[in-house]
């Protein structure tokens, strides 16, 4: 069986459309599919739309939050309540071309584990959008070796990818990297990102900030080491600049250097704040972590179970 996630967050619209074009080409693969639309705590008809969809299509099923828990929960949920033997995520807006499934589907058929579709163009993005996203890749890349650039979530899992990824006990995930992480056999394709279907993205800029700085702290440690370094720097300037004051102490021309001390004061405070900033992101992630909260939570459900338990 095929098993089709689609998280979906206020994509009335473009939930009929997912769901036809989708199924045109699943259904030419396979009779045995499922698409799953997660419903992400939408505030427009969306959950009426699944309803209306999984009553008309047996194939079609539903699960909807009890509110907004963001996509990388939305995923989540659909891998663990996929039936399939391979689970294909992609978006709701078809930016994700569908046609391509079917070459996703049969490079699975030839023994790949992780069908990844990258991206061959970025899409029609602000120059702003574009700057930001080149950065967030550069820093995953230099410190913690995951190439992410032109990645997407767009991605075709089989059943023991799908299985590893559900036992991940962490809360805080970032699917992009970790569908890489947990290895196997991956293939690539490469797809043009097609125009949003309808609506906005769902995306503000500050809540993909704090996607961009969740996962970056959540796969490296690298921005604790800038503080250690910060300081080793910092202790060498000091020896230098302690030298040079007491030789001048010596010879007697110890010169009134009001301006270096306010420089200093001013430097040193802000490189202190900044460390104590770092080490205290990385210790609320801990907290998060820690109170073990569940990722999401479900309260409807919609479409015939198919026979896998939700966890
Ligand atoms: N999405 C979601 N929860 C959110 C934000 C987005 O489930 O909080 C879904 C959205 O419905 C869509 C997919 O994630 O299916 C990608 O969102 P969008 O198209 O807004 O992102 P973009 O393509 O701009 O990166
Ligand atoms: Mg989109």
């Amino acid at each position: 069986m095929l098993s089709i996630v689609i998280p979906a967050y206020n994509e009335q619209e473009n939930i009929p459309a997912a769901a036809n074009e989708i199924a045109a080409v699943v259904s030419a693969l396979t009779a045995e599919y499922e698409l799953i639309f997660v419903d992400d705590g939408s505030r427009d008809g969306s959950w009426q739309t699944i309803t209306q969809l999984s009553q008309d299509d047996p194939h079609i099923r539903g699960l909807r939050f009890s509110r907004n828990f963001g996509k990388e929960s939305a995923i989540f949920a659909g891998l663990k309540n996929a039936a399939g033997d391979c689970v294909a995520v992609m978006d709701c807006d078809l930016q994700h071309p569908p046609a391509l499934l079917k070459q996703m589907y049969e490079l699975w058929q030839g023994g790949a584990e992780v069908v990844e579709a990258v991206k061959a163009s970025r899409g029609k993005e602000s120059l702003i959008y574009k700057l930001f996203a080149k950065t967030f890749y550069r820093i995953m890349r230099k410190s913690s070796g995951i190439d992410l650039d032109r990645t997407s979530d767009y991605k075709l899992l089989d059943r023991k990818v799908v299985d590893a990824l559900n036992d991940l006990p962490e809360r805080l995930t970032f699917f992009r990297a970790l569908s890489g992480w947990v290895g196997f056999k991956s293939e690539r394709v490469e797809f043009d990102v097609a125009e949003r279907h309808a609506g906005q993205s769902k995306w503000s800029f500050s809540k993909l900030f704090k996607y961009a700085i969740s996962s970056i702290t959540g796969f490296t440690d690298f921005p604790m080491h800038i503080i250690t370094w910060s300081g080793v720097l910092f202790f060498i300037f000091s020896l230098i600049l302690g030298v040079q004051t007491l030789v001048n102490f010596c010879m007697g021309n110890a010169a009134d250097g009001f301006s270096t001390v306010i420089i200093l004061v001013l430097l040193t405070g802000s490189i202190l704040m900044l460390g104590v900033g770092i080490i205290g992101y990385y210790l609320s992630k801990i907290y998060e972590e820690i109170k073990c909260r569940p990722r999401y939570i479900i309260s409807q459900k919609t479409g015939t179970d198919t026979h896998r338990k939700d966890v």
